[in-house]
Parts: structure tokens; C-alpha cells; sequence
């Protein structure tokens, strides 16, 4: 897969793409990513890619041509449209199962706004798709860029030590992941739960299983509405709920 981050901080975005595990998927081919420096398609004899707003108003809006010739130049290296998403807090919030969809794609292209955000025709004319990662404002669309490249390259074959890492964990089917632990065994007092050290592969699983509900439920019943649950979850929770109740 081939993800194209176009962003005015290039450098920003290449030396977190260059740490860990995306760093090392990177550079072993397991997913293309680059930074494309959205100023390089300046025509202004100072690179300019910014402007006043009309109509007044704090701040400056980057301008439509860089960004247009920047995508056009893209389209063209690439051979074909890039899915193109534009990172802004007015998007439909990011959640795995969007993550999931889009780590299909064989090629998708990141716009980061900065300043006051992106002259409006821009977004009418090449984007696709508007993404937020949360309700709240950044200085900068690099971040948000970064948590989905991040996210998306994790769900491509071969990026994570075993490829069924991710569906065990939080999100992937709408349930959070149980608790975990790892040496020592004791800590400040605090023993690691016995069914962990049993080797019984089978009361692990339920126990994670469990715990997994109970977390879901405490923590973030709105997303039980959408995981699937069989009969022995559906008792499980129901178990618990009456437990509350009393
Ligand atoms: N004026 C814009 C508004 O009120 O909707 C906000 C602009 S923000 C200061 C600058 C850039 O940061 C945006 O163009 C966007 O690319 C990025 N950004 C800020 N918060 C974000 C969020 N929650 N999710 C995704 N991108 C965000």
C-alpha cells in the first residue's frame, strides 16, 4: 500500500515515520509511505502557500493551488487518483472499523491543513473524505496524518510480528482488550491472576473473554451495541447487570 502525507512539515512527519515498527515496515516494503512538501508547489518567488481570509477574520487559510498542483503532481507520479483525505475537526471522527476499510486501498493521500485551515474550494474540488480524530483542535493536520498512517499501516500483512496481533485488541470488534501483565509475578503486592499461570488455554480464554466484556461494559457500554456477542457473552452481561442491580 502506498500512503502520500502532503503537509507544509515534512520533516515533522518523516521522523516520526521513521521510528519502530512503521519505520522498519517502511523500510522493508511492507508499505510505502511518503512525505510530500505541499510549499515545493508554491509559484510565489517566496514560497507562499498562505494567505488573509476574505471576508476578514484572525489567521491565514493555505491557498488552493499549491495543494491542487501537488495532488495533480501525485495523481500523475503515482498513475492513478489517490483516495485523498483531508485531516480536519470538522471530519467524521476516525474508528477502527474505518481504519480497517481503508487499509484496502492501494494508494491513499493525506492533506494536512495548518493556520486557519484550507481555502474551501480545494476541499469541494479533490477531497474525498474529511477525517478528525477527536473533538478538539490541533495547530496542524501532521498529527492527525501521523495516528492514521500509524493506524492503517499496522492492519497491512507482515507490519505486526503476527498479523492476528490486532484483532484481538481494543476496538478491532467493537470490545476493549482484557488486562495484561508480564514479569514480575508480584508487584508492589499485586499478584498476576492465577488462571494466567495455569496453562490452561482454555480458562484463559474465557477469562480474557470475560474480562473483556466487563471492561466493554464499564468502560464503554455504547460500543456493545455493535460487537458480536453469543450466547455465553449475552449471558455474561446479563450476569452482570443483575449483579449491579443488587
Ligand atoms: N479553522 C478550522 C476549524 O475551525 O474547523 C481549524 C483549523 S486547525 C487550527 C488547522 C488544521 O489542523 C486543520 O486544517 C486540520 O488539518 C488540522 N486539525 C486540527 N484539529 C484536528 C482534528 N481534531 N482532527 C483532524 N485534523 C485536525
Amino acid at each position: 500500500m502506498r500512503i502520500d502525507i502532503m503537509t507544509l512539515f515534512p520533516e515533522m512527519c518523516e521522523r516520526v515515520l521513521s521510528e519502530s515498527i512503521i519505520g522498519r515496515s517502511r523500510e522493508s516494503g511492507l508499505v510505502e509511505i511518503n512525505c510530500v512538501n505541499i510549499r515545493d508547489y508554491s509559484k510565489d518567488k517566496h514560497r507562499r502557500v498562505d494567505d488573509a481570509t476574505y471576508g476578514g477574520g484572525l489567521g491565514m487559510l493555505m491557498q488552493v493551488d499549491p495543494i491542487y498542483d501537488c495532488f495533480c503532481d501525485l495523481e500523475e507520479k503515482i498513475g492513478s487518483r489517490p483516495h485523498l483525505i483531508y485531516m480536519s475537526p470538522q471530519g467524521k471522527t476516525l474508528t477502527q472499523e474505518r481504519v480497517k476499510e481503508l487499509a484496502q486501498l492501494p494508494n491513499i493521500a493525506i492533506l494536512c491543513g495548518h493556520y486557519e485551515g484550507v481555502d474551501e474550494r480545494v476541499i469541494e474540488e479533490i477531497v474525498d473524505e474529511e477525517i478528525s480524530i477527536g473533538d478538539y483542535v490541533l495547530t496542524g493536520g501532521e498529527l492527525p496524518a501521523l495516528v492514521l498512517a500509524d493506524s492503517i499501516s499496522r492492519m497491512l500483512p507482515g507490519v505486526l510480528a503476527e498479523d492476528a496481533a490486532f484483532e484481538e485488541e481494543s476496538h478491532y470488534n467493537s470490545l476493549l482488550e482484557y488486562p495484561q501483565y508480564t514479569r514480575p509475578y508480584e508487584w508492589h503486592g499485586k499478584k498476576v491472576p492465577d488462571v494466567l499461570i495455569s496453562g490452561h488455554h482454555a480458562n484463559i480464554n474465557k477469562w480474557r473473554r470475560e474480562q473483556s466484556l466487563m471492561r466493554t461494559y464499564l468502560r464503554r457500554p455504547d460500543l456493545l451495541e455493535t460487537a458480536e456477542l453469543d450466547k455465553k457473552d449475552k449471558q455474561f452481561l446479563e450476569n452482570l447487570k443483575n449483579c449491579e442491580l443488587k
